[in-house]
């Protein structure tokens, strides 16, 4: 496979990874990537990952990155009784906060079954913590290993308690609308 990998291919593997409900984390797993990478290579960044294991994630969802002409199969995913969050740290159910110059997402803890997709963003929810795989608790990190639950692609470029502070107007603004 030596053509190029466009911001469209990165696109098509995001849709086919939500079609399969499957998680960032749970398609890392499988393909030996850090749910990151996935990340990143979902928001556009072609580098992010290696060309095997962007072929590794081509084969896991049935995608033909070049003139695809079959659909990706869908799995059918059959949801457990729980909690989930959204793993899109964009999405307004994720409102971001800082301690200690970190930034986190406390994520609003949707429950399941109900849907295995984001009311808000139609991201797959994920289940369990992307790391360790402890259920879901309240909060911004997982009980078990302290791993946040969502976490940025990128950092924003401003100072991060400005930055939390405009978007949680945002999602604030947001919610009323509701
Ligand atoms: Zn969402
Ligand atoms: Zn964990």
């Amino acid at each position: 496979m030596d053509k190029e990998f466009s911001i469209a291919n990165c696109e098509q593997l995001r849709a086919a990874r939500r079609a399969k409900g499957l998680t960032q984390a749970q398609l890392a797993q499988r393909v030996g990537c850090q749910q990151s990478a996935v990340s990143m290579m979902e928001a556009g960044r072609v580098t992010a990952l290696a060309p095997e294991t962007r072929e590794r994630i081509a084969a896991e969802l049935g995608v033909v990155l070049a003139g695809a002409t079959e659909s990706p199969v869908v799995a059918v995913v059959v949801p457990v009784a729980g909690r989930a969050f959204c793993t899109e740290p964009d999405c307004p159910t994720n409102v971001p906060f800082v301690v200690s110059g970190v930034l986190l997402f406390w994520p609003r803890v949707q429950a399941v079954p109900g849907g295995r997709h984001c009311a808000a963003c139609g991201e797959v929810l994920a289940q369990a913590c992307g790391k360790c795989g402890a259920p879901v608790a309240a909060g911004a990190c997982c009980r078990d290993c302290g791993t946040p639950y969502v976490s940025a692609v990128a950092l924003p470029t401003a100072e991060p308690n400005a930055w939390a502070e405009a978007r949680r107007q945002q999602i604030a603004a947001w919610r009323a609308l509701l």
